[in-house]
């Protein structure tokens, strides 16, 4: 396949096969003077051609790799600018698909998918960072992709990624890999404990990890995770988690959206505060800082969330970093003037980024499975929705997805008021009507 940059936003032919949703018109072909402008904003135009290119808005395919409510939220956004959007995910029942003009269902490898995907679409991104990074390389081969390949695979591994941290400078916690029997075993481990031995690999919401104090608890809980290769890092006295989500343009560009506050229950995010309630402005000016080093240092193209623990003493340590918009970064949808979605359109579509303007003070409430059960029982039930609505600045995003679980993502509630005070009291509202704890 031909190399090709963003030129042919809705000129290329050939229909999308597999689509669960009306085939879609590739639209008429772009001018052959706006095709090349666009195409100066291709990664093989290099970076200072991006700011010079005129992309095409209203126009053309977009496809991302993925199909879960970060890619719903994803093609929200891009068909509010007139982009059309092709999912590829094999699961039928797909809350992005579901949304999307094509819903592709076929594995992310499938290299018949792959090459439609390449064929139809002006550029690629993806919606979470599990994503086969070796799907990503093909389609760069053809079509602008971003994040890069290299970026999401060191996102994929936290042995990698805190190497990257290394390389940039970015403190971390005490670390060391756990890969083989005997390093499970080593004494050495000792002074991480107590710590909290992590998969490197697929670990998300607190799954693939285990809190281990001794050193044969190491080795136990590393042979009960079946001896795949993990990382040993240090507890760290937490005072409070925040994150940070950037996006980098191909033109070097870097914007961020504010400091979040988090807090997790069980390893899941369940709120997020912005501003951030108990954060200083040096200690939230230095994680945008970290930040964006690491977006510059990875050469990173899209939105790039990462997490930071302040510790009891104050200081910022990096957690992890996700390739994609992010949970915690859902309230910039109804609290800035771009949200994290629209910062990951622009930067795939080279369009121009601008800093994010937080206009309301928001919170965000996670809408987890467990919400549609009656407390203690298994019992199914709806979650009073016209309680929830009925408080002002409330704003309710489900996801469609069909079955409820214990721990499953299901949506989230954004209440945003003109003052901090105002929006948290809301929200406090708004967890006890639906039987959350308060925050
Ligand atoms: P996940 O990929 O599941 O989000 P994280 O590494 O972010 O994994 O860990 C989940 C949560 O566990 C964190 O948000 C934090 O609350 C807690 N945690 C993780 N690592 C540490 C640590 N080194 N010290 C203290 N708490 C930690
Ligand atoms: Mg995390």
């Amino acid at each position: 396949m031909a190399r090709r940059g963003l030129a042919p936003f809705g000129a290329k032919g050939g229909a999308v096969t597999g689509a669960a949703n009306p085939p879609a018109s590739l639209g008429a072909a772009m001018p052959a003077a706006a095709a090349q402008a666009v195409d100066a904003a291709s990664p093989a135009a290099g970076d200072a051609a991006g700011a010079a290119a005129r992309p095409v808005v209203g126009a053309g395919l977009l496809g991302v790799l993925g199909g879960g409510q970060l890619g719903r939220m994803f093609v929200h956004a891009a068909q509010v600018h007139g982009f059309r959007v092709a999912v590829l995910e094999p699961d039928a029942a797909s809350p992005a698909g579901a949304a999307a003009d094509v819903h592709l269902r076929a594995a992310y490898t499938d290299a018949a998918a792959l090459d439609e995907l390449a064929r139809t679409c002006a550029a690629v991104t993806t919606e979470f960072e599990n994503v086969p990074a070796a799907a990503l390389r093909t389609l760069a081969a053809c079509c602008a992709v971003s994040p890069p390949a290299d970026a999401v695979e060191v996102c994929q591994h936290r042995a990698r990624e805190k190497a990257a941290f290394d390389a940039a400078g970015v403190p971390c916690a005490p670390h060391a890999p756990v890969v083989t029997a005997e390093d499970a075993a080593a004494p050495a481990l000792a002074g991480l404990l107590p710590g909290i031995l992590k998969t490197s690999s697929l670990g998300y919401d607190g799954k693939g990890q285990a809190p281990v104090s001794t050193t044969g608890e190491v080795a136990a809980a590393w042979a009960a995770m079946g001896g795949v290769p993990c990382v040993l890092e240090r507890r760290l006295p937490l005072r409070h988690e925040i994150s940070v989500i950037v996006a980098r343009g191909r033109d070097g560009k870097v914007v961020h959206l504010p400091v979040q506050q988090n807090l997790h229950r069980q390893g899941i995010l369940a709120v997020t505060q912005v501003p951030a309630p108990d954060v200083p402005a040096a200690t939230a000016a230095q994680a945008v800082a970290l930040a964006q080093r690491l977006a510059q240092a990875l050469q990173y193209v899209g939105v790039l969330c990462v997490e930071f623990f302040v510790l009891d003493d104050g200081t910022l340590v990096a957690n992890e970093m996700a390739p994609r918009p992010h949970n915690s970064g859902h309230y910039s949808i109804d609290a800035c003037d771009v949200s994290q979605f629209d910062l990951q359109l622009r930067t795939l579509a080279g369009l121009p980024l601008v800093a994010p303007r937080l206009h309301s003070p928001a919170v965000m409430l996670n809408l987890l499975g467990d919400l549609w059960f009656t407390a203690g029982s298994d019992t199914p039930r709806t979650p009073d929705w016209p309680a929830v609505l009925a408080l002002p600045g409330a704003r309710l995003h489900l996801y469609g997805k069909a079955e409820a679980r214990r721990g499953r993502k299901m949506g989230h509630l954004t209440v945003t008021a003109a003052d901090a005070a105002t929006a948290r009291a809301t929200a406090l509202r708004a967890a006890v009507r639906l039987g959350l704890p308060a925050f």
